[in-house]
C-alpha cells in the first residue's frame, strides 16, 4: 500500500516548522520516518501536509551545560550510540540508543520524532521519565518546558499542542558515583520491549528512581525507589506487584516480566 497524496516542505526554522503546522489543518512533522513510515504506507494517518524537520540545525544541537546535557530533538540514535555527540555524562543514553531495534533505524529514528510518537514500549520514551530529563517544546511565538513525566498522557498520546515541535532533550548529568540499570526484555534483540525495567540511584543528587515501562501506557514512575526496594536492594514483590495493579497489569506472565526486568535493572545498577 501507498499513502494518500500529501505536499511537503522543508522549513528553515523552528518557528517556520510550527508556522507551517499551524496553517494546514492536519498537517504532520516528520523526522526520521521510522515510525510516520510506516504509518502513512498503511494509511494509518493521511496528512494533508509533512513538515520536514530533519535538516534543521535547532534540532541537531549537543549544549552540556554544568548540570544538565541539552540534545536536539532531531539527534538520531545512531549518533547517540557511536557517540559522535558525547553524552557520556550520562552513560545509559548510549547503552539504550544500542539496543533499540537495528542499525537502518537507529541511523534515522530521532529521539524527538521516538517520543513524539509515544510508543509505550519504546526506549527513549521510559529512559527519560526515569532521568528526570524536561522537554522544551517550541512554537512560532516561543518555548515551553514540561517534565517527561507529564510529557506523555497516554499511549501514544502526548501534551503537544497542533503546533508545538519538540525542540530540545535537558537531560540532567550523573554524578560519578552514580549507578544505574536498564533491562530491556524483548522476544529478539532489536525488537520493541515486553517489559523495562530501570533503576538511577545517584546519591550526591539525592536521587533514588525506578521506573516500570513497556505497559500498555504510560510509563510507572517511582520517584522514592525505596518504597519498592529494601536497602539491601531486593525487590518487594508485593509493594511493586501492588503497582502494577493500579496501572492495570493483571496478567501474571505480563506481571512477571516486568518484576525480573526491575530485578535485573538493579542487579546491574548494584552489582557490577
Ligand atoms: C522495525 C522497527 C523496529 C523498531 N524497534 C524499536 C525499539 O526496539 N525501540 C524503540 O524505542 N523504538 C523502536 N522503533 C521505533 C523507532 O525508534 C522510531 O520509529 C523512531 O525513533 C522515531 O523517530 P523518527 O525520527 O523516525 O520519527 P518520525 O517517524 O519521523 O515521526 C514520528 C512521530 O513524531 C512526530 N515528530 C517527529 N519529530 C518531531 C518533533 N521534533 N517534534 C514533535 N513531533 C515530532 C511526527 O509527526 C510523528 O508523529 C522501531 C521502528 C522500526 C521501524
Amino acid at each position: 500500500m501507498k499513502p494518500a497524496p500529501f505536499d511537503y516542505v522543508r522549513p528553515q526554522s523552528v518557528a517556520e516548522a510550527s508556522a507551517a503546522l499551524a496553517a494546514e489543518g492536519g498537517a504532520k512533522l516528520i523526522a526520521g520516518g521510522q515510525s510516520l513510515g510506516p504509518m502513512l504506507n498503511l494509511r494509518l494517518v493521511q496528512p494533508r501536509l509533512l513538515v520536514d524537520v530533519a535538516g534543521l540545525d535547532a534540532l541537531h544541537a549537543l549544549e552540556a551545560t554544568a548540570d544538565a546535557l541539552r540534545i536536539g530533538a532531531g539527534i538520531t540514535a545512531a549518533n547517540i550510540e557511536d557517540q559522535r555527540i558525547d553524552t557520556s555524562a550520562v552513560p545509559l543514553l548510549q547503552k539504550v540508543a544500542a539496543g533499540i531495534a537495528y542499525r537502518a533505524v537507529r541511523n534515522r529514528g530521532t529521539m524527538g520524532g521516538s517520543l513524539a510518537h509515544a510508543d509505550p514500549a519504546a526506549d527513549w520514551v521510559n529512559l527519560l521519565p526515569a532521568l528526570d530529563a524536561r522537554y522544551e517544546l517550541a512554537d512560532a511565538k516561543g518555548t515551553r518546558t514540561v517534565p517527561a513525566a507529564d510529557f506523555m498522557t497516554a499511549a501514544f498520546e502526548t501534551v503537544l499542542a497542533p503546533d508545538e515541535v519538540l525542540q530540545t532533550i535537558i537531560v540532567p548529568k550523573l554524578s560519578r558515583s552514580a549507578r544505574h540499570g536498564y533491562s530491556k526484555i524483548s522476544r529478539k534483540t532489536g525488537k520493541f520491549a515486553m517489559a523495562i525495567g530501570i533503576v538511577v540511584s545517584d546519591p550526591d543528587r539525592n536521587v533514588f528512581r525506578a521506573l516500570i515501562g513497556a505497559t500498555h501506557g504510560k510509563p510507572i514512575l517511582i520517584p522514592d525507589a525505596r518504597e519498592i526496594f529494601s536497602p539491601a536492594m531486593t525487590l518487594d514483590e508485593t509493594r511493586a506487584g501492588a503497582l502494577l495493579s493500579e496501572h492495570g497489569v493483571a496478567e501474571p506472565a505480563a506481571r512477571q516480566l516486568h518484576l525480573t526486568a526491575l530485578r535485573r535493572a538493579a542487579a546491574e545498577a548494584f552489582q557490577t
